[in-house]
């Protein structure tokens, strides 16, 4: 862990995290490693890799009853398989979703998952623990600022980060996997989420980390990382649905 940390740290465009990072290295290599000094100031050479999730989107999922504050559901069929390459900016939407609006905690698990992973067609489960994951991701959104029309611009008040790393859903949540990469043969550490709540949780801290400015999608409503100012769509399919959607209405009012 505490490679991991310098990690994190060593990647942040911030002076004195780089000299933090430097100082941790130097006192991981006094008691740990035979790396000569110099070396060690530089680092391990090993680069956090890729984060990855693979599961199921559940669309056939349906509300079965309410306990409380919480939904459970169940799902029939096999679900749509998911393998998620790299921090997805629609863990914002969870950290918007009304937990007592049965529509939108089912259309979540619809359209991404269940954030723990218990669904199956034999096994229900419900939302009891997503309000934790929620609370997480809210205090990650406030990294931005809060607009919903143009860029939600990265801002990230300090201490965000290390309450973030702290979360169990993060630390007991991710597993380190060496990669080494068939073309450049250079090693990394990928981070393998457990579950959905992880693979959010991390997607978070990667783009706290990062800096990324943000939006939302003006079709579908997910947030995503905007990579070119004025970006109103997440992807290409949403820019062309988008599109049609205009025409279907435009022709609708007898318009061409
Ligand atoms: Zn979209």
């Amino acid at each position: 862990m505490p490679q991991l940390l310098s990690s994190f740290r060593q990647n942040m465009p911030n002076e004195q995290n780089k000299r933090n990072s430097y100082l941790s290295c130097a006192k991981f290599h006094a008691i740990r490693c035979d790396m000569p000094r110099n070396e060690a100031k530089r680092g391990y050479g090993m680069a956090l890799g890729e984060l990855i999730w693979t599961g199921r989107a559940w669309p056939a999922a349906e509300i079965v009853g309410r306990t409380g504050d919480d939904f459970s559901f169940k799902t029939s069929g096999k679900g749509r398989p998911l393998e998620l390459v790299g921090p997805a900016a629609w863990w914002r939407n969870f950290s918007e979703i009304d937990l007592d609006d049965p529509d939108a905690v089912i259309g979540f698990v619809r359209r991404h998952g269940d954030p723990f992973g218990t669904l199956s067609p034999t096994t229900q489960a419900d939302s009891s623990q997503w309000l934790a994951v929620a609370v997480v991701l809210k205090l990650a959104a406030s990294g931005w600022t809060r607009n919903r029309v143009g860029p939600s611009v990265a801002t990230r008040p300090h201490g965000v980060m290390q309450a973030l790393v702290a979360s169990p859903i993060f630390r007991d949540g991710v597993d380190y996997v060496p990669h080494v990469d068939g073309g450049s043969d250079q090693l990394s550490l990928r981070i393998v989420a457990k579950s959905l709540a992880a693979f959010m949780v991390t997607s978070a801290i990667l783009h706290l980390q990062s800096y990324v400015d943000m939006a939302l999608c003006q079709h579908c409503g997910d947030w995503f990382v905007e990579r070119r100012r004025g970006t109103q769509f997440c992807s290409a399919s949403c820019r062309a649905a988008s599109s049609t959607s205009s025409k279907k209405g435009r022709r609708n009012n007898g318009i061409r």
